[in-house]
């Protein structure tokens, strides 16, 4: 080996869920929004003037952050923006996890969290879920260097009551908790309030799942105000313009729209429980989800199988072959035509 490359620094990076291309597949594997973003986002996007991207873009993005902060009721000092909640979450790790001790996250949560953890050297301990997937909040009661979970949890989508998370930040005053609410908006109850209360709470959320704006990349954080500085302290140490032009035009149009959105999340909500009849009537079993997936394994055939018989039928799922989720599906909520084809085909493949 040369002497250059020893000094690479490694890491086993995460693996985002396939994009495969083609008009007659049916995409339930990465938990995107199966309706198009509000009419104001195609239109704001047609009347684009490319002649604006000669500049840079807000370094501060005040017009996002303004618009995030009167939707959700807190300052602008508390609003933080990054390139999907990605960008966000790894941030918020690199500047809040840097005390020595061991970060907690649930054994079975959001695979990305492992990789940041080891990309930034922070050490981690990951308590397991119960039997039926739960988080148990007193695995957390002891001392850490930070805690991060997502609410609802990914890849089962079962939500942690409020009083729980709550539970879990009266016991942890010392380090910052963050809770990442990707799927909050499909019928949980996010934690924002909280962060009048508790000043050590991180809230993430994100426009890719609920405001059909994964191409987009935008993910924000809502907290006390010296956290949010600290984020951009270091932000502004690596990147100072993270949001581009049109992610902030954009952006703003989606918020604008909220009779659109919560229609959207009405409809999705509603597939959501129909799917959950029908899977239950195919043979399938779950946690009860409060995201936009269901994560299903069914009594008889092998989820490794369906999954191949499933992808060769042009519709894709979520397949994770680890321990304990290895007879599991995570199904994505599309549009109702999408979820009926789906059931069409286990139906007959399972007969
Ligand atoms: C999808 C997802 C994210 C990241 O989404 P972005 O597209 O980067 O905003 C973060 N956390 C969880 C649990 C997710 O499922």
């Amino acid at each position: 080996m040369k002497l250059w490359e020893e000094n690479i620094r490694r890491v086993v990076p995460y693996t985002p869920g396939e994009q495969p291309a083609g008009e007659s597949i049916i995409k339930l594997n990465t938990n995107e929004n199966p309706y198009p973003p509000a009419l104001g986002v195609k239109k704001a996007m047609q009347d684009m003037d490319a002649g604006r991207l000669r500049k840079y873009p807000d370094p501060a993005a005040q017009s996002l952050v303004g618009c995030l902060a009167d939707y959700y009721g807190v300052g602008q000092d508390q609003v933080f923006v990054g390139v999907g909640s990605d960008d966000v979450l790894a941030t918020a790790f690199l500047t809040f996890f840097h005390s020595g001790k061991p970060v907690l996250f649930p054994d079975i949560s959001y695979s990305f969290y492992p990789v940041w953890a080891d990309l930034f050297r922070i050490p981690y301990e990951t308590p397991a879920l119960d039997e039926s997937f739960g988080i148990r909040a007193e695995d957390y009661y002891k001392s850490n260097g930070g805690v991060v979970f997502p609410n609802p949890n990914a890849p089962t989508g079962l939500f942690l009551p409020l009083s729980q998370v709550e539970e879990i930040l009266r016991h942890n005053q010392d380090a910052v908790v963050v809770v990442d609410e990707a799927y909050i908006d499909f019928g949980g109850t996010s934690a924002v309030g909280l962060t009048r209360r508790y000043e050590n709470l991180l809230v993430v959320q994100t426009f890719s799942k609920s405001r059909s704006l994964a191409g987009l990349r935008i993910g924000f954080a809502i907290g006390h105000k010296d956290l949010i500085r600290a984020l951009n302290d270091v932000k502004y140490s690596y990147n100072s313009y993270t949001m581009n032009i049109p992610s902030l035009i954009l952006g703003v149009e989606a918020v604008k729209d909220e009779a659109y959105f919560c229609g959207t999340l009405e409809k999705i909500m509603a597939t959501r429980e129909r799917a959950k009849a029908r899977l239950k009537g195919l043979g399938f079993s779950f946690p009860d989800s409060q995201a936009n997936f269901i994560f299903a394994s069914h009594k008889q055939a092998p989820a490794g199988e369906l999954f191949q018989a499933l992808r060769e039928n042009q519709i894709y799922v979520r397949y994770f072959k680890q321990p304990r989720l290895e007879n599991y599906l995570r199904i994505t909520i599309g549009t109702d035509e999408e979820m009926d084809k789906l059931f069409a085909f286990l139906e007959s493949y399972l007969k």
